[in-house]
């Protein structure tokens, strides 16, 4: 058995562009976003939602927030 071959898991603060900052399970320690949950349109009501509603589920897929 090899060790190290695991990537170290932290918990990552996120930190939007709108400021809001949270944690999650990552093998960054730090991760910059554009948009988050809290700033996104489909949260807020806001217009032009289809092209950053896009960018979240990615960002959701990327770091398994969407369970
Ligand atoms: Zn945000």
């Amino acid at each position: 058995m090899r060790e190290g071959i695991h990537p170290d898991y932290y918990q990552a603060k996120v930190t939007c562009n709108c400021g809001n900052e949270f944690v999650t399970g990552s093998t960054n320690k730090e991760i910059h976003v554009e948009i988050c949950s809290k700033c996104h349109p489909f949260y807020t009501g806001q217009q032009k939602a289809t092209k950053a509603r896009g960018r979240v589920d990615q960002f959701n897929k990327r770091y398994g927030m969407d369970k």
